[in-house]
């Protein structure tokens, strides 16, 4: 067997080559065998997620001084790549904790914030959300009718929040709700046993489905004011777009995952099924198929990893790197996802072939975390902006 090469231009450290093979190793024997029935149950990943505690991978999206592995910056990208080949709904779970729900708390919190919270989700102890959309609210993200009003040395908080992942399962959630009078939002963190919050029905979804989506309905919620994200009202919107930032090239590399997963089960079945006396890997027609398949998925990944260190780095323009990377590895990964089904043929039409699922499941990244009309609209604006500087 030969060494594998390094990546020139992604290069690891030996530690993380090896939890990237012991992520593989452990989504093999834990989500494989299982994810048929996860799906059709829609049965939450609790052992799963056990798992990826005992082997560290929670902690592998986090810095050290939360108690994480404090990776390189990509890493945490490249992990839920990975477990998203594998299966969407649990890289769904995993990633609305560990980078969703976390990402106000790193980017805005204060270090007392930071320490009493980051610690739980890194060690995997606690599960996260992050609600901000409402029944009203979805695209249209800033009309929020949940409200936090000020009370002594707390805030009240009332209203719903719709489509929101992890919740009834998660123990902290990042909320945001109107604190201004003109139209100001600010972050909350509110724990679970909070008297007054409650949660909806377990939506029945197509895909992701173990993936839990619920409403976090919100009555007369007494929050501590020190639980105000950051202590200062009216900085939500900046938080909101500071996690969007990095959310959004995470949901692109989950993308990624899901079109290189369907990818593989594609050429492992053209290369054993048999047509007209041959396999039919060796079709012209069908090798077109794969090659489209993967140029997309490098392309998407390039691009991906790209507004990735741009977001850590807060790069001036990584808002509209990640829009890019979100809004054409989502698309890329519903057109694999599509070709994987059609290269199975009959058989990928039926949950015999995880194909199917892979292609239910990439549906939600062109709608979460920002659609991909209103992520056009964004890069749009960008163009706008930058057009001048075009000679
Ligand atoms: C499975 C799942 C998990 C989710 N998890 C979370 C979560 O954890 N936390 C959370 O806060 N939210 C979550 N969401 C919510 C998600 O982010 C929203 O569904 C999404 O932003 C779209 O909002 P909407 O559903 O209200 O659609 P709408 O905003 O009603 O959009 C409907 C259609 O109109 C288009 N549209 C709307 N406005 C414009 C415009 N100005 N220009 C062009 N087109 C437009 C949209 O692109 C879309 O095609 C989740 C959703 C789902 C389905």
């Amino acid at each position: 067997m030969t060494a594998r090469m390094p990546d020139p231009l992604f290069p690891l450290t030996e530690e993380e080559e090896a939890l990237l093979a012991l992520t593989h190793q452990v989504c093999r024997r834990e989500i494989v065998p299982a994810r048929a029935e996860l799906d059709e149950t829609g049965r939450f990943p609790t052992a799963i997620l056990a798992k990826f505690r005992e082997v560290g991978l929670f902690a592998g999206m986090f810095e050290t001084e939360y108690g994480g592995l404090g990776l390189s910056p990509l890493m945490p990208f490249r992990i839920v790549e990975t477990i998203a080949q594998y299966c969407l709904g649990v890289a769904t779970t995993f990633g609305a904790s560990t980078t969703l729900a976390a990402l106000p708390i790193k980017c805005g919190g204060t270090d007392a914030q930071k320490q009493k919270y980051l610690p739980a989700l890194a060690s995997g102890e606690k599960l996260g959300a992050l609600a901000v959309t409402e029944p009203d609210a979805g695209s249209d993200v800033l009309n929020l009718s949940t409200t936090a009003v000020k009370s002594g040395d707390s805030y009240i908080l009332n209203g719903v929040k719709q489509w929101i992942t992890n919740a009834g399962q998660a123990d902290i959630y990042c909320i945001f709700a109107g604190t201004g009078s003109k139209g100001g939002i600010s972050c909350f963190i509110v724990e679970k046993e909070t008297p007054g919050l409650s949660f909806g029905q377990l939506e029945n979804k197509l895909g992701i489905r173990c993936s839990h989506t619920r409403q976090v309905v919100l009555q007369d919620v007494v929050v501590p004011a020190e639980n105000l994200i950051g202590l200062k009202p009216n900085r939500g919107l900046l938080h909101l777009l500071q996690t969007l930032a990095r959310s959004r090239a995470s949901v692109a590399a989950l993308s990624v995952g899901v079109a290189a997963g369907a990818y593989q089960e594609a050429v492992k079945y053209t290369r054993q099924r048999e047509q007209f006396g041959q396999k039919i890997i060796r079709f012209q027609a069908v090798q077109h198929l794969l090659a489209d398949m993967l140029v997309k998925i490098e392309t998407a990944r390039a691009l991906a990893y790209r507004a990735a260190l741009y977001a850590v780095q807060q790069y001036p323009a990584a808002n509209t790197f990640s829009a890019m990377a979100k809004q054409y590895a989502s698309e890329i990964a519903m057109q694999v996802t599509t070709d994987a089904v059609q290269l199975h043929g009959g058989y990928g039409y039926s949950k015999e072939y995880p194909v199917e699922k892979m292609f239910r499941d990439a549906k939600i990244l062109a709608i979460y975390e920002g659609t991909n009309q209103m992520l056009k609209n964004q890069i749009g604006d960008h163009i706008v902006r930058t057009a001048a500087q075009i000679e």
